[in-house]
């Protein structure tokens, strides 16, 4: 087990421990977008931690990261 297992988020709604869900998804304009979120197994509740929006431009990769604050 590492140190990370014990950051995990408990749902405010029924205490149950979230899991942490990573989605991405290739968007029309060619850029990539990259969510992270935590998420209840039991109620569905999410919560958003960070959000990575990768764009390729004249071959230089410029990643902005949006992290949010808990
Ligand atoms: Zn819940």
């Amino acid at each position: 087990m590492s140190s990370e297992d014990n950051k995990g988020f408990i749902c405010k709604k029924d205490g149950k421990p979230m899991y942490l869900i990573e989605e991405t998804e290739k968007m029309s304009n060619g850029k990539h977008r990259a969510i992270f979120y935590y998420k209840c197994p039991v109620c569905g509740y999410r919560i958003e931690v960070e959000q990575v929006i990768v764009t390729v431009e004249n071959d230089q990769i410029i990643v902005n990261r949006r992290v949010r604050l808990l």
